[in-house]
Parts: C-alpha cells; structure tokens; sequence
C-alpha cells in the first residue's frame, strides 16, 4: 500500500494513534503521503491547525467506493486550496429502508491507495457512532427544492444529506466544497442550505465523469452485472438524445421528454422513475429548452437505482462552461 502518515500528523511513525494507516517502507519517495483520521476530535484539532497556519481548506465529501468522478473532484479541491480532506462516510440517515445501505461497496484500503498519488493531505473516515452518537435527534431539513425528483422518490433522503453535510462542514470548516453536477438536486439543495444558514464556504461543483461509453461513474454501478450494465446506457441515451433534439432546433420540453421516454422504453431492463427538463433555480419543468435547462432522469436497472443529467448547451461548450451556464440561470432566478 503506498500511503503513510502526514508531516501534518504531530506525531511521528510508529506513534500512530488508532486508525492511523502505518508507513509501508517499499512507498516511492516521491509520494506524499495521507493521514488517516477516523475521529471527529481528531478532524477538528486539524483542521484548526490548518487554520491557524493560514492555509485553505478544501472538503471533498463522498461515500467511498472512489472512481474517476471522486478523483476529479480531488483534483479541483487541489487547485482550489492548498490543503485537502476527502471526508469518507456512508451516512446511514440518507437512505430509506429497503434502500442498498447495508450492501453498499465499501473498501476504505482501496481508496486510501487511490488517494495517494493525487497528494490528499487527510481522509476523515469516521465510524457511524462518532457522527451519530447515542441520543442523536436534530436534523436539517432542507425546503421545497428537496421535495420533488430525488425528494420524492427517496422521501427524508436530502433531509439525511443535509444534516450530514452541515455536520461534516461544522467538523472540517472547509474554505470550499466540492461537489459532483452529477447527484444535480443535491448541490442546488445544499447550496441553498448554504445560503440559507449562512454557512462560510464556497461550493464548486464539477462536470459528471463517464465511462468511455458514456454512462456516468457511479459507485452503484459496481452492482450492475454484465447485461444490466448494458441496458444502463439508457440514461445517458436519453439525455443525448434531448440534446440532439435541441441541436436540430427543437425547444418543445413536452416533445423532448416523449422522446427521452421512447429510449426507455425500448429498453425493457431499465425502468424510469422520472425523465425531465428542468429550470435549474427551482427545478422546475419548463415549456420551452433554452441552453442551461437541464435534463434529469433517474431510472432502475435491475435492483440498481441509477441517476444522471446533461445541462442543455449548444454543441462544442464544455462541461464546466455547462455548469456554469445552469449556475447562471439560478443567479438570475435571485439563487
Ligand atoms: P458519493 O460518494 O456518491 O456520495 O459522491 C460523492 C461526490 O462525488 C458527490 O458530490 C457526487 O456528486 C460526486 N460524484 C459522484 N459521481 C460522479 C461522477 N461520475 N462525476 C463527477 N462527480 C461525481
């Protein structure tokens, strides 16, 4: 394994307090290395040190499980700030029952090895009990814009991500977020939260990875077998063809999300919970397709819940001018 302890840690090898990952003498030399915290006493006398030593701090929150998608995310938080904690968490207050909480892929060895060549300075991997102790009983309850799509399929899952996001960001203090375009509803909720509670941190969000064939890196995909991860490129498809609908000239949302709904159902593995174009401020569905109205779609595949979207943008504009685009349109809406 090619990780070991941070010049960060005050205390040196061999001294590592619980959780700490010990130094493996064949690491190349070259390779900075990453200091495990696993408490939230520990995360918070850090990140006070960071403070004091008046450095920036970025958090990449995530669930584990790192791909691509993670990894860029990291790479923002390094050319943001000078210092960077990838927070590894699988928050039990953000899945329903029935949802995939327990069988959810967790691998904290493979991501620390992920993690190292891209020169993190600290993964927070705290247990359940230190971020929900015994008693735990106050959550964020985010307003309108969680109620519908993901809110309404997964009824109290933004209230779960809020309540661990806040908490997350009261623990690390970060300068700056990042977070993925790809869970969409997601960054406009907490960067409502952000607003709302007057909370000191600036979010960036970054443009979905994808597989060279298109369909958006998730860690749930790791559940799809071979046929299902075939029939999982009915998200992306769908999303392209409301862009290409757009490209030819089309604006009609009621047409293109017809047309979003014929690629499902041609593909009698995957079920749809919703295929939308949407007005980014509110999520609201619009009549007309203009460039920064996104495209959502979330669908079953097998027993894997899927979700992905494309900001509509005329051909040749990148992803983060994409972003950017969207964001513009949540400013003008006074967001
Ligand atoms: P998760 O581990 O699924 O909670 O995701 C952690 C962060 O990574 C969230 O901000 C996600 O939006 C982001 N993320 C997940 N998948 C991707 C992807 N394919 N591309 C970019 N960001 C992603």
């Amino acid at each position: 394994m090619n990780r070991a302890f941070s010049p960060l840690s005050p205390r040196g090898r061999g001294e590592g307090g619980e959780g700490r990952v010990p130094l493996n003498s064949a690491e190349p030399s070259n390779l900075s290395p990453v200091r495990l915290i696993t408490t939230v006493r520990e995360m918070k006398a850090c990140a006070r040190e960071v403070r004091a030593r008046g450095k920036a701090l970025a958090l990449v929150p995530t669930m584990g499980a790192l791909h691509d998608g993670h990894l860029s995310l990291v790479r923002r938080a390094k050319r943001e700030c000078d210092v960077v904690v990838v927070s590894i968490f699988v928050n039990p207050t953000q899945f329903g029952t029935g949802e995939d909480l327990s069988r959810y892929p967790r691998n904290l060895e493979r991501d620390l090895d992920l993690l190292v060549p891209l020169q993190v300075d600290a993964v927070f991997a705290p247990g359940t009990g230190d971020i929900y102790p015994y008693g735990f009983d106050t959550f964020v309850e985010p307003g309108a814009l969680a109620t519908s799509l993901e809110g309404a399929v997964r009824p109290g899952h933004f209230s779960g991500v809020a309540t661990v996001v806040v908490k997350l960001f009261n623990i690390v203090r970060p300068d700056v977020a990042c977070f993925g375009q790809k869970d969409f509803q997601q960054g406009l909720v907490i960067r409502h939260l952000a607003r709302d509670l007057n909370l000191d941190v600036r979010l960036a969000i970054c443009p979905i990875v994808r597989e060279p064939d298109g369909l958006a890196q998730s860690s749930r995909n790791a559940y799809l077998d071979a046929e299902d991860r075939l029939a999982a490129l009915a998200l992306y498809r769908s999303l392209r063809r409301a862009q290409e609908l757009v490209d030819a000239g089309e604006t009609d949302a009621r047409l293109i999300v017809e047309e979003m709904g014929k690629v499902f159902a041609a593909e009698p593995r995957v079920a749809p919970d919703y295929a939308v174009v949407v007005e980014p401020a509110r999520l609201s569905p619009v009549q007309r397709v203009t460039p920064g109205c996104v495209a959502l779609v979330a669908a079953r595949v097998g027993s894997t819940r899927l979700i992905d979207n494309w900001i509509i943008a005329p051909p040749g504009t990148s992803g983060d001018e994409r972003i950017q685009l969207a964001l513009e349109r949540l400013c003008s809406g006074g967001l």
